[in-house]
């Protein structure tokens, strides 16, 4: 299919096969469900121009129809080149009308052909994974900037790229972080990256992760999630970090820590997950162990130090999908998964659509919320209010059968005082 206003996917035939899984994905998605039903009624998004820049996945479809349902105008594009599920990108466009700009295994030039095509659309509003979309905006297409009330950034690594436009006073609109949600990094980052990530591990290689050595770069929500999840399918697990409470805590969670290069020489399997830049690098390459795989679930595909790989090889060879066999000049071979980038979303599915129910509820709620309030916002990164945030919170538990219990008028009134004491 050519560029053009109705998307450019790989594959059109494939979009009954994306309408199936995109279903399937809906079954799981209960607060998503409820939120689509109340939008599809009282229309908040009505005639919003939104550009969204995602994960091409059957949970972002099912965000997608919601959004529509609320009545927003909506394009979206792929935020990374290797996550697009292409029977889903074909779905969106030939099933459910929605523009889309996505093909797996997209090369940069195509990737940035297709951003500029969503923002085109002279959005409104974005959505971004990443930042690409604002950035791009805010760098090369200036002009539209007067056209956005407001933005929305659904990860980690987006989130602190705003951060720092907002430090250096160059962003021009509001942006609420859907990340910095209890009900997003609490959940996706840490239980959708730890299945996801281990998921993608085991998928491509087939491998047993009972007995092998672990090591996990990073102990942030998304690190916690993949230790946690190795360490239950019975790895022995080492954590590496740069932050002193953080290792306190993997060591008190009952891991091992050490400085990386130690780990390299013992880690079976490395992932990393900092958002951090050359986490995996020459001395860590170096001092590899023979055999070892290496992954990266977080960031960009910039943690593990790939030139140093490669001059590092005489020669590298696909031994598998998403495997690349690298061999030293010592005959050592290091096996690289999904050519460094994230490898939940490259070689998996990216989180399961349990979990993103929680994060895309965020997403619409925040839309909504932030088409209200975007106009008399300065241009900063925001947080969704507590109280949308426990909604979600409580309509999961709802979903999932579970009740609570709530304060009595007695407690309340004990909390907001502070005459009694011991
Ligand atoms: N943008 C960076 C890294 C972010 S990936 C990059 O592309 O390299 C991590 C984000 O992907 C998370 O915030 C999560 O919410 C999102 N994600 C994970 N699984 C997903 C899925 N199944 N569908 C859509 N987004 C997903």
């Amino acid at each position: 299919m050519t560029t053009s206003t109705r998307g450019d996917v790989k594959d059109l035939s494939l979009a009954a096969r994306g309408k199936d899984r995109i279903e399937w994905a809906a079954k799981d998605m209960p607060v998503l469900r409820l939120i689509r039903e109340r939008f599809a009624k009282e229309q908040p998004l009505k005639g919003v121009r939104m550009s969204g820049c995602l994960h091409i996945t059957t949970e972002t479809a099912n965000l997608a129809i919601t959004l529509k349902a609320g009545g927003a105008d909506l394009v979206l594009c792929a935020s990374n080149p290797l996550s697009t599920q292409d029977d889903v990108a074909a779905a969106l466009v030939s099933e459910y009308g929605i523009p889309t700009f996505a093909i797996k295994g997209e090369d940069e030039e195509v990737y940035y052909s297709h951003i500029n095509a969503v923002l085109d659309h002279k959005p409104n509003m974005t959505m971004d994974d990443g930042c690409d979309l604002v950035s791009t905006l805010h760098t090369k297409r200036t002009e539209l900037l007067d056209n956005i009330v407001s933005g929305l950034e659904e990860t980690t690594t987006g989130v602190i790229r705003l951060k720092s436009m907002e430090a250096n006073k160059v962003l021009r609109f509001p942006v609420l972080a859907v990340n910095d949600s209890d009900t997003k990094h609490m959940f996706d980052n840490r239980y959708g990256t730890g299945q996801s990530s281990l998921d993608a591990i085991i998928r491509s290689t087939n491998i047993l992760i009972a007995g092998r050595t672990v090591v996990v770069f990073g102990y942030g929500w998304c690190g916690r999630g993949v230790a946690s999840r190795a360490h239950g399918l019975g790895a022995n697990v080492i954590v590496c970090e740069v932050d002193p409470t953080r290792a306190l805590e993997a060591v008190m969670d009952g891991y091992r820590v050490m400085p990386g290069v130690e780990a390299a020489a013992q880690g079976d399997i490395l992932i990393t997950v900092t958002g951090d830049i050359n986490v995996i690098d020459q001395k860590h390459l170096e001092n590899i162990k023979d055999g070892a795989l290496i992954a990266n679930s977080g960031h960009f595909n910039d943690e593990i130090n790939i030139p140093a790989l490669e001059k590092l090889s005489t020669g590298k060879r696909r031994v598998r999908d998403f495997v690349d066999d690298y061999t030293y000049s010592d005959g050592r071979h290091v096996y690289l998964l999904a050519e460094g980038r994230l490898v939940n979303l490259s070689a998996a599915e990216g989180h399961p659509a349990s979990v993103m129910d929680m994060s895309f509820a965020n997403q619409a709620l925040g839309a909504e919320y932030m088409l209200k309030q975007g106009k008399d916002l300065e241009p900063r990164v925001y947080t969704i209010p507590t109280e949308i945030d426990k909604q979600i919170a409580s309509l999961k538990l709802q979903s999932m059968g579970v009740r609570i219990d709530t304060l009595t008028e007695e407690q309340e009134s004990y909390l907001n005082s502070w005459e009694s004491g011991t």
